[in-house]
């Protein structure tokens, strides 16, 4: 489970921003936005929301996971 908001795995999913995403700034036709429940950042390009720093989450997850893998063994 990512450490995002319920709405903000609705936006990912759906590309659909919620009321507490806030507009940061505008960089020509990229927009970027943060989360007021989860301080999740996003960036918005080409019709498309995507979240600044899923690498780090998806990294640990695995980590996790193997960890646990490697426990039951
Ligand atoms: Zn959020």
């Amino acid at each position: 489970m990512l450490c995002n908001c319920l709405p903000c795995q609705r936006l990912i999913n759906t590309g659909q921003r919620h009321p507490n995403i806030i507009t940061i700034s505008h960089i020509h036709q990229s927009e970027l936005a943060k989360c007021e429940i989860c301080s999740s950042y996003f960036l918005y390009e080409n019709g498309f929301w995507e979240l600044m720093s899923p690498q780090k989450n998806a990294s640990s997850i695995h980590s996790g996971l193997s960890k646990v893998a490697y426990m039951q063994n």
